[in-house]
């Protein structure tokens, strides 16, 4: 469906009932304004993708052209074979020589509340430098450097130093335990570890250093650690293995090379947010990553000269690889980059930075659209949000009610929202509206971005036209993984061996009758009801249509009789009571959405669901408490209290 096959009528309304989807057609200003907009660029990609990828490959900068764009050799991608470029090159040596050096790159703000800003020479001055530091410290191409860092500039410094020089990066979340980053540490073999002595969240401090230093005496691969003064707190920095970042820089010369590489070379390996199982290092090359999230930031998210994008995911997850650091910096954007929690010290702390910086793009997560709804409109009420005009998520599934909310109160019923569907392993977007062009459905990422071909498949492999099924990718993208980080066997086993020639991410999906996709989150929840495939996504949604209900996580449970059984989490909105009343009215409401099938036979109502760090609901550990089993892995649970709840009040009620 196109925006020129909606009439007139149709468009004078926000939100029209089509097809008993609700549609969001994109302004004609919008349109008028829009880098892409019109649909042409689909069919440029489908007649050619090879030729399409190398167009937008030729926006960066390279020293050598590639000779060849594609060699393909089932599962393994090399994209613009023989080329050669340079990522930091790309985010601001090229910026600096068109001028641009005086351009705002980063309004940072710290919790506490001090601001400093960025301009990209700046930023250029500060990586030239740490490049040359770590050169002197020994750290040669191709070596593993990890950062365990808090959101602060000198993250960026870091991860654009190692690109420099060659080395490749490996971020981990700032809020992961010592296990968990030392277990990242030893299946990477750093030989580096670049941290922080300490940061702040939630208006308390983060003891970064002392984690580390746990980490660390575990770890024999690690030569030097380098410590950032953040906050000034003591930390002890051991002889000979420990150096101040300041000084180390201080010392460096101003200039380093960026070290030519080949578009193949490692750029980084990131481990994914775990919701699953064992994290996995997934690898990223250079050129073909490169290209993928430069082209995406300028499709999606309509970025120009003049706009402030902000992005709130943290530097330690895929978002803020590909939309803080390299696709908006390949693009020489200005952006927000801010250090902590959006309820420090109000819950309105989000919304009075974009009235302070006048941010015109904000790209967040459904977890994060959740707790604002749950919080009350009171907060972004209370600020200028007019500045804004495109919207984004990421992350999860974002159920219709929680889209609409984030159209009317922080959108003010006039921004597109892009829902971006993609993975760590993916590397950049690759389901998604492109704003200027697309007509939008609440709740759906709408479709394959250009050059990208997803389907919905059957168990056996057949292309469902109309229905749901399992999400899979017909074709190689410039900016796909390259591997699991030392272990071939299991990329091909976790993402290519369901289907002959399929990448298979591990997600289910929809597809509705104009070809718009609706993703239902990991296959692995979905739920066998009676002989029915239900998505706990689907049921979810239908809990937090409800007017009382703020967020909710739906499991299958065994049953003797339907063979799965529907349990449902459930938090309440704020001024609710969980009562035997609302137990009924719930599940009431849920038959009534989805049909007596998705009745859910058993609500539990909490005050907090298990989240990974990145916000994810693991629906793996309420399986296992459902279900009375020993849970799984839980090093990437945000917060290992909420479970324990959780048991005893499901042991109580059961
Ligand atoms: P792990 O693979 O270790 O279990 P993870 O899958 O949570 O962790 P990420 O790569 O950060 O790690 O997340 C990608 C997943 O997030 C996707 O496979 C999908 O399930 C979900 N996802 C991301 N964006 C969307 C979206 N817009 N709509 C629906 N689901 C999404
Ligand atoms: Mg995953």
């Amino acid at each position: 469906m196109t925006k020129q096959e909606i009439s007139r009528a149709q468009r004078e309304t926000v939100n029209v009932l089509l097809e008993e989807n609700r549609v969001f057609v994109p302004s004609d200003a919008f349109q008028q304004q829009a880098i892409i907009h019109d649909e042409s660029i689909y069919a440029e990609a489908a007649k050619d993708r090879e030729a399409f990828w190398g167009k937008w490959a030729g926006e960066l900068d390279w020293f050598k052209k590639w000779d060849k764009v594609l060699d393909w050799q089932l599962p393994f991608a090399q994209w613009f074979v023989g080329g050669k470029l340079n990522a930091s090159y790309n985010c601001l040596d090229r910026h600096l020589k068109k001028g641009l050096g005086n351009k705002t790159a980063i309004f940072w703000e710290g919790e506490p509340g001090e601001t400093k800003r960025l301009t990209y020479n700046d930023i250029y001055c500060a990586v030239n430098k740490l490049a040359n530091g770590l050169k002197g410290l020994g750290v040669i191409k191709g070596d593993r450097v990890a950062i365990y860092m808090p959101m602060i500039p000198e993250t960026i410094f870091a991860m654009l130093a190692c690109a420099r020089i060659g080395a490749v990066h490996t971020v981990v979340f700032g809020g992961f335990s010592a296990d968990s980053l030392k277990e990242r540490i030893k299946d990477a073999q750093a030989k580096f570890l670049i941290t922080a002595d300490g940061g702040y969240r939630k208006g308390k401090v983060l003891a970064l250093k002392e984690t580390a230093d746990q980490a660390v005496v575990e770890c024999p691969t690690i030569e030097h650690v380098l410590v950032v003064r953040r906050t000034g707190q003591d930390v002890l920095m051991r002889q000979g293995r420990d150096l101040w970042y300041h000084e180390l820089v201080d010392k460096a010369a101003d200039y380093c090379e960026p070290e030519p590489m080949d578009a193949e070379d490692m750029l980084y390996i990131l481990y994914t947010s775990g919701t699953t199982g064992k994290p996995k290092g997934i690898v990223h090359t250079t050129g073909g990553y490169l290209t993928g999230v430069a082209a995406t930031t300028r499709w999606v998210f309509d970025i120009k000269p003049e706009d402030i994008f902000w992005c709130t995911a943290d530097v330690g997850w895929v978002t803020g690889h590909s939309y803080i650091v390299y696709g908006p910096m390949a693009h020489a954007v200005t952006q927000v980059m801010y250090e902590g929690s959006p309820d420090y010290p109000q819950r309105d702390r989000f919304w009075k930075i974009v009235e302070k910086y006048k941010v015109t793009i904000f790209y967040t997560a459904p977890t994060a659209i959740r707790t604002f709804m749950r919080w009350g409109t009171q907060w972004p009420q209370g600020c200028n949000l007019s500045s804004l005009r495109l919207l984004g998520s990421v992350g999860e599934p974002i159920n219709p009610e929680a889209w609409v909310w984030y159209h009317q109160h922080i959108g003010h019923g006039q921004c597109p929202i892009v829902d971006t569907w993609w993975q760590t392993e993916t590397g950049s977007i690759l389901i998604s509206p492109i704003p200027g062009v697309t007509v939008l459905k609440p709740g759906s990422a709408t479709k394959p971005l250009p050059g990208i071909e997803a389907v919905v498949l059957t168990q056996e492999g057949k292309i469902v036209e109309k229905g749901g099924g399992y999400l899979a990718l017909k074709s190689p993208w410039p900016s796909m993984l390259r591997g699991i980080y030392g272990d071939n066997e299991r990329y091909k086993k976790t993402y290519w061996s369901r289907w002959p020639g399929m990448y298979f991410p591990g997600d289910g999906a929809k597809i509705d009758a104009d070809g718009y996709f609706w993703l239902l989150g990991r296959v692995d929840d979905i739920m066998l009801v009676a002989g029915h495939n239900i998505s706990t996504m689907e049921v979810e949604s239908a809990l937090v249509d409800h007017p009382s209900v703020a967020e909710s996580a739906v499991v299958g449970i065994t049953d003797e009789i339907k063979g799965q059984a529907i349990a449902a989490f459930v938090i309440l909105k704020e001024g609710h009571k969980p009562d035997s009343q609302a137990d009924e009215t719930l599940k009431g409401h849920v038959a009534k959405k989805i049909g007596a099938i998705a009745r859910p036979q058993k609500i539990i109502f909490t005050a907090e669901l298990p989240k990974t760090r990145s916000g994810k609901i693991m629906r793996r550990l309420l399986r296992d408490i459902a279900e009375g089993r020993a849970l799984g892995d839980v090093t990437t649970l945000a917060d290992t209290h909420v479970i324990e709840v959780l048991k005893e009040k499901y042991q109580e009620e059961a």
